[in-house]
């Protein structure tokens, strides 16, 4: 139960910080709603919160998190659960975000088990989730140099799911509009954790590009 505990302690040293000192913040933000300017989709890993890595405040950010950072194709036709897509329509329909962040990073265990399916037999969900970015696994292992270390190739396949996704994101009607009337920017990001480093896809040299 300690670990349940820590967390109420952190409950309320975070409603003294925001409710009981006064600060106005969340008075604002429950009389005028939420209005963030950015979706990020980000991993589940624990290590990868957005919110701590980028210090937004409550109702900066809109957030979207799975294994592996997915976005699934645009497939309303197929009678499956899309909470992704119900999130990504929220985001850019109703509260019409202005940027869309896929946040990568490294050590994703969700990408390692997509370059190795069968580490994913016997899961109910988690193989067919990630296959999702099958074409990113044939990508990946199809350039990969002679003798390059394991690390390095998920690395490259971390990378290039991100862009995978951006690819994806077009696909959706209503997003793929916004960005072509200049009304929604798409990026991508990847997080390096051993260093803290952060990474933005620049789509004119075709690379991550740290942020400096
Ligand atoms: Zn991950």
């Amino acid at each position: 139960m300690a670990e349940v505990k820590a967390l109420l302690e952190g409950y309320k040293r975070f409603y003294k910080r925001y409710y009981s000192s006064g600060d106005p913040l969340y008075k604002e933000l429950s009389s005028n709603g939420q209005s963030p300017k950015t979706l990020i989709i980000a991993c589940s890993d624990s290590r990868v919160d957005p919110s701590i890595i980028t210090e937004a405040k409550p109702g900066d950010i809109f957030v979207v998190r799975n294994v592996a950072n997915l976005v699934p194709p645009y497939a309303p036709d197929l009678s499956s659960l899309h909470g992704v897509s119900a999130a990504l329509e929220f985001a850019v329909r109703i509260i019409e975000v202005k940027h869309i962040v896929v946040l990568g990073h490294s050590q994703c265990a969700g990408i390692a088990a997509l370059l190795e399916p069968g580490k994913t037999d016997g899961t109910d969900f988690i193989g067919m989730w990630v296959d999702i970015a099958a074409p990113v696994r044939e990508k990946t292992l199809a350039e990969a140099q002679e003798g390059e270390r394991i690390e390095d190739t998920r690395c490259r396949c971390e990378k290039e799911s991100v862009l995978h996704s951006l690819a994806n994101l077009t696909e959706f009607p209503w997003i793929r509009e916004k960005v072509e009337s200049g009304a929604l920017k798409l990026h991508g990001w990847y997080f390096s954790m051993e260093n803290g480093r952060l990474f933005e896809f620049d789509p004119v040299h075709g690379a991550f590009v740290e942020i400096s």
